[in-house]
């Protein structure tokens, strides 16, 4: 009995833990997720400042003035951002004033200097609407002992900008997988053996490529085991190399073909087997075990196959894995925009293209549905889910299409 999609993810997810924290410097951090809460130490703004440049005075000096009946101040300092004001503001007093510097004891308000005549010894000020405003205070973004950033956070310049403000140098944060990735095959060499390939003996190991690549932009650390032939000893010792990892990726070998053994080979190591085959297409011949510590997937040979199975099952072990709690994909709704039917009860995963356009999202399939034709993966933003009980979506019908990164979600145009 094949497992669904949903079973066989939580199957695979519920062995899952975020990795122990390491600290970093703070320069190193972006991506990462934060293992801590981090507090802020300090008040910050740390002094009420200025939102404008101007004149710091007292609102009933100015509430009053008009362009046709101007207030006169005699201006007693000059503060720049950087620079502790020297004097108060008294009544009949300004202290020319720029952005970010400390407000003067005694004012409560900044004039803009739009609105005087911008004079150093004196200034008119001809226009009150500033009474009472552009006073930034203390501690308005962080206060003292404040959450500056969550743990779970995945730090973008925004978050990182903030960890800086309050000091941190360094920080923990949840560690990167190690995930080894071996693919198996009597056909298959690298690409430096293209030449075998040209003769027509052998094809290259594109899963070696789409997988390690799949690896990093997850946010893990490849470690590339290559290729191995259909050979158990070979395979096992290979294996080695996996020694230390956090995660185990395999392709090919796990389905019922006469020398498909990789579950073999695990099982004889002591792996414990915990599910094997999802309903789904591409991609049945999906394998989950743990060689003790070891979590280990096994995806299917066929270049899509391993690709889409990696989408669905590998990836959100490695966002687990590195602390993140949005692990998933993001599935949108969009209209179909040619019949697409299915000929088996299996949750179908169609390699799409996604237009955003007025109306809404429509989805074009890429091509060519086949498990080994990479290319139309290569061309995909998006997979296409059709699930068993829908044989058949029509033409402009809804469904919903899982995105499959940035390029789906980014446009030709600045749509403000
Ligand atoms: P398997 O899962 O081993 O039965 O392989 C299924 C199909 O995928 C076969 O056509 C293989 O040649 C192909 N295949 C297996 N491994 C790879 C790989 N690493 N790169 C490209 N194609 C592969
Ligand atoms: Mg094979």
């Amino acid at each position: 009995m094949a497992y669904s999609v949903q079973e066989a993810s939580e199957r695979i997810l519920g062995a899952i833990r975020a990795l122990a924290a390491e600290p970093i410097p703070l320069r190193d951090a972006l991506g990462r997720v934060l293992a801590e809460d981090v507090h802020s130490p300090i008040e910050h703004p740390p002094w009420d400042n200025s939102s404008m440049d101007g004149y710091a005075v007292r609102a009933d000096d100015v509430r009053s003035a008009t362009a046709q009946a101007p207030i006169t101040l005699r201006v007693t300092d000059t503060v720049r951002a950087g620079q502790l004001p020297s004097t108060d503001v008294q009544p009949g007093t300004a202290v020319r004033i720029m952005t970010g510097a400390p407000i003067p004891r005694g004012a409560d308000s900044v004039v803009r200097v739009e609105d005087t005549d911008g004079g150093e010894r004196q200034v008119e000020i001809r226009d009150g609407r500033d009474a009472g405003r552009n006073v930034r205070p203390r501690g308005e973004d962080l206060r003292v002992g404040g959450l500056a950033v969550a743990r779970g956070t995945v730090l973008g310049p925004a978050q990182i900008g903030v960890l800086a403000s309050v000091g941190c140098a360094t920080i923990q944060v949840h560690r990167r997988p190690r995930v080894a990735v071996l693919s198996s095959g009597d056909e298959l060499v690298d690409v430096d053996r293209f030449d075998a390939v040209r003769r027509g003996e052998k094809i290259v190991s594109s899963n070696s490529y789409t997988l390690v690549n799949s690896v990093r932009a997850a946010g893990g650390e490849a470690v590339d085991l290559g290729t191995v032939p259909d050979d158990p000893a070979a395979y096992t010792e290979r294996l080695a190399g996996a020694r230390g990892c956090d995660l185990l990726i395999t392709s090919g070998g796990v389905s019922v073909g006469a020398f498909d053994f990789t579950k073999d080979v695990l099982r004889s190591l002591g792996a414990e087997l915990h599910l094997w085959r999802v309903a789904m297409r591409p991609g049945a011949p999906v394998g989950f075990g743990t060689l003790g510590d070891l979590p280990w997937l096994g995806l299917p040979g066929n270049p899509v196959s391993a690709l889409v199975t990696f989408e669905l099952f590998a990836r959100p072990v490695i966002r687990r894995q590195r602390g993140e709690t949005r692990i998933f994909r993001r599935t949108v709704q969009v209209r179909v925009r040619d019949e697409v039917s299915i000929q088996a009860p299996l949750t179908h995963f169609m390699r799409a293209i996604i237009e955003w356009q007025r109306d809404g999202a429509w989805a074009r399939l890429t091509g060519p549905q086949g498990s080994g034709l990479l290319t139309s993966m290569a061309r995909a933003d998006a997979l296409l889910v059709v699930p068993p009980d829908r044989p058949t979506i029509r033409a402009g019908e809804s469904a919903r299409a899982m995105l499959l990164g940035d390029g789906a979600l980014s446009s030709d145009m600045l749509d403000v």
